[in-house]
């Protein structure tokens, strides 16, 4: 499989690197406005390679991406001092209108994977422009945000993330939604699990962990500046189920109708495979869960209005 990735910037780049190690694509191209970067990033990858897998890893231009059966789009601009939300925003519609439209003249049946932030709303905007089918344009979406759901659950109750089932849902960003009512360790209740193995899910460790999934990128740009090596991982796993037709259930973002918001990009969990997504699916919620949902999904819808002119 040939994967493509435009923006050879941190998140890009992780990407990169995450699909050199677990071997997926067979050629991994990137681009990035800044040549030299692009060449650095995919030479720095490239070392990698004879460690872990046999992947082509090169730089070019936009020509180098003809036939790319996936494209990574993680190109963006950053927030200007005192510059508002959409504004950002619109600056960033910009850079995909010319990067989407390059990228479809040489690979028009691609499947788009939007990792530019905010991702759902730059998803939306990426659908629009490439005019492919809604299920070939896929934002990351949640599929971070669920993993540090798992991860946190994981560490609580002292299993391995991997047996703990539990979604983020909505938007990625303030108004997402943490599934609690339908999380599972295994395929028990999370709660009688929790009880099971002494570790109560107490309201205290509820907080703790609903903010440690909240406050997570927040907490991390504190530290370090910038988040990528959890969404590059990510992101080399919705390429792993593109690349292997695997039907494998990932929280990501696509345009659809949500709960009777109609299209509208955020997440839910979904079925990927080698088609893009093949279906979607809606959790069983609570009610608190259910309008949290629908008023994230809601809020998206009243981003894109402002945008549209
Ligand atoms: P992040 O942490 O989100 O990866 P970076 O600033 O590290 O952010 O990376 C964003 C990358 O996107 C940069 O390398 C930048 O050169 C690239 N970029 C911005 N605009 C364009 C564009 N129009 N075409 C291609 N690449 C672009």
């Amino acid at each position: 499989m040939k994967v493509g990735i435009v923006g050879a910037g941190m998140v890009g780049s992780s990407a990169g690197f995450a699909l050199a190690l677990n071997g997926t694509a067979s050629q991994l191209v990137l681009v990035d406005q800044d040549e030299n970067l692009a060449r650095a990033q995919a030479q720095d990858i490239a070392h990698a390679v004879p460690f872990a897998s046999s992947t082509i890893v090169e730089s070019g231009g936009y020509g180098a991406l003809d036939g790319a059966d996936v494209v990574i789009i993680a190109a963006g601009v950053s927030q200007k001092p005192g510059e508002s939300r959409l504004d950002l925003l619109a600056r960033n519609a910009a850079v995909f209108q010319d990067v989407i439209t390059r990228i479809m003249q040489v690979a028009p049946d691609t499947i788009l994977l939007i990792a530019s932030n905010p991702v759902d709303i730059m998803t939306q905007i990426a659908t629009q422009i490439s005019r492919l089918p809604s299920v070939r344009v896929i934002g990351s979406g949640t599929i971070l945000d669920t993993a540090r759901f798992r991860w946190l659950l994981g560490r609580h109750l002292g299993i391995s993330p991997r047996s703990v089932h539990a979604y983020v849902l909505g938007e990625h960003g303030d108004s997402e939604v943490l599934a609690w009512s339908n999380a599972r360790a295994g395929s028990v209740a999370i709660d009688d699990f929790a009880a099971q193995v002494s570790a109560p899910l107490t309201e205290e460790i509820r907080a703790e962990i609903d903010q440690g999934v909240r406050r997570a990128a927040y907490t991390i740009i504190d530290g370090k500046g910038a988040t990528y090596y959890g969404i590059g991982a990510g992101l080399a796993r919705i390429v792993q189920a593109i690349a292997t037709d695997e039907q494998a259930v990932l929280s990501v973002s696509v345009v659809s109708d949500v709960l009777g918001v109609n299209d509208v990009a955020c997440s839910l969990p979904r079925i990927i495979g080698a088609q893009g997504v093949v279906a979607e699916l809606m959790p069983d919620l609570n009610a608190d869960e259910t309008a949290g949902l629908k008023a994230s999904a809601a809020l998206l819808r009243q981003t894109i209005d402002a945008l549209e002119p």
